[in-house]
């Protein structure tokens, strides 16, 4: 079974914990850098980024997980998690940090407040059909790099009140995130592709 750590500090742990372990992981939630060494990937959590930022630069956490990602461990990133591995953050707090796991600028908050919460289909490359996916004060993609995959969009009014398709899940090589939160939904395909990377780059 591969070993895929859920960041703990902060976020809708548990949930991803069970998730995660429904399709066959052993998973594992990590709040010191000795339990990073024994991870074969990493799921960042649904909570708030901003937290999430200051905890793991608190609990000396933010430079191990840095490296672990530049040496290619497989992360999840699920809302916050997503903008945790931004690497550009819009409405950030001007200290916040993230990872930049993903060559993307997230905007946080993109919905709007007026639909602080909202759940609705989205399809995603590779999936056989669409997913039910909930979001909760949720970020949007607003550029990728060349090198990320665009998995899912959605059209929605933002912050701005307009109508357009917003970016909502990508993918750059062994890096994986999504506005959304699957942990929430009991729908595991989401977490059996992760785990599925954690197994190809083992
Ligand atoms: N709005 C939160 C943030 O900026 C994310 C919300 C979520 O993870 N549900 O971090």
């Amino acid at each position: 079974r591969p070993v895929v750590g859920v960041f703990a500090l902060q976020g809708d742990v548990r949930e991803h914990v069970r998730a995660l372990t429904a399709v066959g992981a052993t998973a594992v939630p990590v709040r010191r850098p000795a339990e990073l060494d024994d991870v074969d990937g990493l799921v960042i959590p649904g909570g708030e980024s901003t937290t999430m930022s200051k905890l793991s630069v608190d609990f000396g956490l933010y430079d191990p997980i840095a490296k672990r990602i530049a040496d290619g461990m497989p992360v999840y990133g699920s809302c916050a998690g997503m903008i945790m591995l931004a690497s550009t953050v819009l409405d950030g707090r001007p200290d916040q940090q993230s990872f930049g796991a993903i060559s993307m600028t997230v905007r946080r908050n993109a919905f709007g407040r007026q639909v602080d919460s909202f759940e609705a289909p989205v399809s995603v490359s590779g999936l056989d059909a669409p997913f039910h996916a909930v979001f909760i004060r949720a970020p949007w993609v607003e550029s990728v790099g060349a090198d990320v995959a665009v998995l899912g969009s959605i059209s929605r009014a933002g912050v701005d009140g307009t109508v357009a398709p917003h970016v909502v899940a990508v993918r750059q090589g062994a890096a994986l995130a999504t506005s959304f939160h699957p942990e929430l939904t009991g729908d595991l395909r989401l977490h059996e592709l992760f785990v599925e990377m954690v197994r190809e780059a083992a």
